[in-house]
């Protein structure tokens, strides 16, 4: 028995980084996990690894890959108790090269993607109970020069958030909306980054340096904050953002 036995858990971005370490954290707690992802070839081996975890292709920008993957939720484990909208890209071209068409691919992923992740939830949510996660950053309070379009999705996510809370709360559906903000944590989403950087290791001791604790994050201190806010024990919580960034929004 664990804090989420008898729970169904719908995990997008799965596959890789903060999504895949979320939803280990989910079984080894009892839930039942669909990850979700564009990255069939990872998500099917992680899906193949482990009991009471499954995987459906998915692309959170497109509306009919969100019904379908719904549609597999639902014909795995009949409903939908927590969602954890965490797939997501960071774009890094510079503002005044950046392409309408990449700064709008950016958006789909990130905003569009978490908007039918929410709107979806709680329509399967609604006449229960449940509890949406979305994953903003500190990107969603801060500007980064080399990430302009990134910051903007991360704002939206979180505005988003604040007014989805709102929204489950006027129409009395049992339903807590939440974001963590995480800080730059080790995954493949940065480590990407720093190894096409001529020179990965001064960038990354600057970033690193930039949190005051001085370390990058691990995907596990994100998982446990989504645990967190997804389960009773935050069942007082609802609109907000939780930033687990090794105190960057402090400073
Ligand atoms: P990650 O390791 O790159 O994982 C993201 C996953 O999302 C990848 O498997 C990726 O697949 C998938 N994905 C991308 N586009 C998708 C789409 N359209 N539909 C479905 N899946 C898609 O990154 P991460 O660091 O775990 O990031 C998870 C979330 O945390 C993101 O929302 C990110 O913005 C946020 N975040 C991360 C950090 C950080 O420092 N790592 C900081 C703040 C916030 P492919 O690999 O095939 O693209």
């Amino acid at each position: 028995m664990g804090e989420f036995s008898g729970k169904n858990v719908f995990v997008t971005g799965g596959a890789s980084g903060i999504g895949h370490a979320t939803a280990l954290k989910f079984i080894e707690q009892g839930a039942t996990v669909l990850i979700t992802d564009l990255n069939e070839k990872a998500g099917t081996e992680i899906a193949n690894n482990h009991e009471n975890l499954f995987f459906a292709p998915h692309d959170v920008a497109d509306e009919k890959s969100w019904q379908q993957a719904i549609a597999k939720m639902k014909s795995i484990c009949g409903s939908m108790d927590i969602l954890v909208n965490c797939a997501g890209v960071s774009f890094s071209d510079p503002l005044e090269d950046m392409t309408l068409e990449r700064w709008r691919q950016q958006q789909a992923v990130n905003v569009d993607g978490t908007f039918l992740g929410v709107k979806y939830a709680i329509r399967e949510m609604k006449e229960r109970k449940g509890a949406i996660v979305n994953i903003a950053s500190i990107a969603s309070d801060v500007g980064i020069f080399a990430a302009v379009g990134y910051c903007a999705t991360k704002g939206a996510v979180k505005s988003l958030t604040k007014a989805a809370a709102l929204y489950c709360a006027q129409y009395k559906y049992d339903i807590r909306v939440n974001a963590i903000q995480p800080g730059y944590i080790e995954t493949p989403m940065v480590t990407d980054v720093l190894h096409i950087n001529k020179d990965a290791e001064r960038l990354a001791q600057k970033l690193k340096k930039m949190h005051p604790l001085g370390h990058f994050g691990e995907p596990d201190d994100i998982a446990h904050a989504i645990l967190f806010a997804a389960s009773d024990r935050a069942k007082f919580m609802t609109g907000t953002s939780i930033p687990v960034d090794g105190g960057y929004l402090a400073q």
